[in-house]
């Protein structure tokens, strides 16, 4: 990887501290902040209150006469039993109508009706709910009006054991993705209790991400879109911010669990059809002696009297596998880049798709193979993931990922690349050169005119200049002033650098050197030994950032929502 330069980051960072407390006072930017806290703090209160209240209610009138139902209901104990048969809410059908089940879940939604009903709305996982009535029995049991005020009373996202008897509702249940059929409840548990106030509601966290002000200064703030799950108090969208300083309401809304399931489809179908063309899977190292790729952008640690670097790419280490006899190789694992770029399309650490394969005739047998394994895995989320692409879209709406027909995939060379913007771009490219590497705008207007004139969201630009890539990168035998080294792009947004590396000692010497650095310093010289120690067989490759294809495919306005836990120059915490 790190097939291109690294990008300006005091063009990249936003994170300039604003001016406080001097002659002017408060900044607008401080004061904005200060509004926006006190609002939040006077919502919490608000809904504290509303809170107490509600239990309060309910603890008045549990007060008063016998409770026949007292078995039925209150905080799970080790000895509470509920034998009724376990359904998964995706299961349940006709052949559960007027019979009892249990069920576990989380209450995402409440209300009382008059004193003697209870509503509640229980998530099993994802977005599978249901509507829960409860009805004060006449006889007192198996439900009491104690036992439907305490039940009305339990906190929001609160896990729960009911029983139930399944029953037609009168009308399907818009609010709950299972909408035809309802719970009547005559038992409840609390297994365990929500806090007195959410840091984030469900229904905050599953609308779009409202500002990405304090993380990433650089991220399109998206429309916020009403959305299915029901959220009683009608939250706000959240910053991102909020997002991920509430981690578990942040993975518990449905959008960031379609996400991470269409995540890790992308990382199976890489793997599988890397398997099925006989590569094998390797591990390389994170942990790294020697700042490999030039120094730049590695984080450094003390390692015992030494000194360490966490690994920037497998680049080396893909290629000691080829030289080492394996003939097509792939790894998945974790990246680190101490780059101070707070943009929506960097992180500290990514996960990297990696693969490096010997080549036979051409450089172009590895591009080939590449296209075919990205366009497999496009086609695989449209087969296996079209319910979670679905859900996504109707939190972040974006159009269908246009993908080329079979036998017309787009392949430029980078000079037709940058002819197609001179000639058809907007106005300030008018004069790009063919030997100068693009700019993030200039990839995405060329993109932009891609789709037009293409009908695809997916190509491939070929032929990078010399200057553009690394010291390892071949240059094109026929022009060396451009390298046999590609790009791939989604969305007019990079996911991908490879190309064909130099396999042999002497002119991989002669390129570090014309490229400034010392053939002999650490790091270096191990690595060029490697192809001095044994012939090594012309090969190539290229390194996919896992999260940005599941971000540009899903057009998420950043790649901090498709991480697991993003790592960036401002966050490394939770
Ligand atoms: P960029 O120019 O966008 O910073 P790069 O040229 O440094 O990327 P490479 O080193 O070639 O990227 O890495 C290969 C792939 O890894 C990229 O195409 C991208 O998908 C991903 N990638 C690189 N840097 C990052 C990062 N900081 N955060 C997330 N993904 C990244």
């Amino acid at each position: 990887m790190s097939e291109k330069p690294t990008e300006d980051p005091t063009q990249a960072s936003g994170d300039a501290p604003a001016a406080e407390g001097d002659d002017a006072g408060p900044s607008k930017k401080a004061l904005k902040k200060a509004e926006a806290k006190a609002k939040k703090e006077a919502e919490k209160a608000k809904r504290a209150a509303e809170v107490k209240a509600r239990e309060a209610a309910a603890k008045a009138a549990a007060g008063g006469g016998e409770d026949l139902a007292k078995d039925n209901y209150g905080d799970i104990h080790h000895t509470t039993k509920v034998d009724a048969e376990k359904v998964k809410l995706k299961d349940l059908g006709e052949q559960h109508l007027d019979k009892t089940v249990k069920l576990r879940g989380w209450i995402q939604n409440s209300r009382m009706q008059g004193a003697k009903m209870a509503f509640v709305e229980i998530r099993e996982e994802r977005n599978w709910s249901i509507q829960g009535v409860m009805a004060v029995s006449p006889e007192g049991t198996p439900v009491s009006k104690q036992m439907v005020k305490w039940t009305g009373g339990i906190r929001l996202e609160s896990f729960v054991l009911v029983e139930a008897l399944v029953k037609k509702p009168l009308e399907p249940v818009k609010s709950c993705r299972v909408s035809d059929y309802e719970l009547h409840i005559t038992k409840c548990y609390l297994i365990a209790s929500g806090p007195e106030v959410l840091g984030m509601t469900l229904g905050a966290a599953n609308k779009a991400v409202a500002s990405f002000e304090d993380e990433d200064e650089t991220a399109p703030t998206e429309a916020v879109k009403e959305l299915s799950i029901t959220d009683p108090a009608g939250a706000p969208a959240a910053s991102l911010t909020t997002h991920l300083n509430n981690p578990v309401m942040h993975k518990r809304a449905p959008v960031q669990q379609a996400i991470a399931d269409i995540r890790m489809t992308v990382r199976k179908l890489f793997a599988e059809f890397l398997e099925s063309r006989d590569f094998v899977q390797f591990e390389p190292p994170c942990l790294i002696g020697a700042a490999s790729e030039g120094g730049a952008n590695v984080f450094g640690m003390k390692y015992f009297d030494k000194h360490a670097y966490l690994a920037q790419s497998p680049q080396f280490y893909k290629q000691f596998e080829i030289a080492g006899g394996r003939k097509r190789v792939f790894c998945i694992g974790p990246v680190f880049r101490a780059e101070n770029s707070n943009t929506p399309r960097h992180m500290t650490e990514f996960t990297g798709l990696d693969m490096e394969m010997e080549i036979e005739e051409s450089y172009v047998e590895v591009l080939e193979t590449i296209e075919s394994l990205m366009l497999y895995i496009f086609r695989g989320l449209e087969e296996k993931r079209s319910e979670e692409i679905e859900l996504v879209r109707s939190v972040y709406p974006s159009e269908k990922f246009l993908l080329p027909e079979p036998g017309k995939e787009v392949r430029l060379t980078f000079a037709e690349g940058q002819k197609l913007l001179r000639e058809e771009g907007p106005e300030e490219y008018r004069n790009v050169k063919d030997d100068e590497d693009m700019s993030t705008p200039q990839e995405k207007a060329l993109g932009a005119l891609i789709r037009e004139k293409y009908k695809t969201d997916f190509y491939v630009l070929d032929k990078f200049p010399e200057e553009a890539r690394p010291f390892y990168a071949m240059e094109d035998p026929a022009n060396p002033k451009v390298t046999n080294a590609y790009d791939f792009f989604m969305r007019g947004q990079e996911i991908l650098s490879g190309g064909q590396r130099i396999h042999t000692p002497e002119a991989l010497e002669a390129r570090i050197r014309k490229k400034g650095v010392d053939p002999n310093s650490t790091g270096i010289k191990e690595y060029v030994d490697v192809f001095r120690s044994a012939g090594v067989p012309p090969h190539g490759g290229g390194g996919i950032g896992l999260d940005r294809v599941v971000s540009w495919y899903l057009n998420l306005p950043s790649v901090h929502l498709s991480s697991y836990y993003p790592r960036t120059p401002k966050r490394l915490l939770p």
